[in-house]
């Protein structure tokens, strides 16, 4: 049996993350937690998740950033990256996906379809051979 596939989020809203983890959780994944793009980079380097959530406010680095630095690494370059924000403008969409994120999921989080939406956005488990 493969194991659950792993997610990481990086959240520094409280609330938002344990929401975000506790229906990940309850849907079967294995989900980490970073607060600060910084952090999650060390854990997305480490444990190399298949998909990251990544909040586009944050303290410090900000999650736009965070996203070119996961996609310009060898390690890290393949794992799918769905923006959670709040402001979701024309512009600021072009700017998330030149970046490198694949999709968005809005503030607030919509319970009913969220983890249907990210799942549709995991790596396929044949891109993670080799
Ligand atoms: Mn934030």
């Amino acid at each position: 049996m493969s194991r659950p596939a792993r997610i990481l989020i990086v959240e520094d809203n409280p609330l938002n993350m344990e929401l975000a983890s506790d229906l990940l959780a309850c849907a079967g994944f294995e989900v980490l937690q970073a607060s600060t793009a910084e952090r999650g980079i060390q854990l997305a380097r480490a444990l190399v998740p298949d998909l990251i959530l990544m909040d586009t406010s944050l303290p410090g680095m900000d999650g736009l950033r965070a996203t070119q630095m996961l996609k310009s690494d060898m390690v890290t370059c393949d794992i799918p990256i769905v923006s959670l924000t709040a402001h979701a403008m024309k512009g600021d969409e072009e700017t998330a996906r030149a970046a490198g994120v694949v999709a968005y999921v809005t503030k607030p989080i919509d319970t009913r379809t969220f983890v249907h939406t990210i799942s549709a956005y995991l790596r396929p488990p044949q891109a993670k051979a080799a």
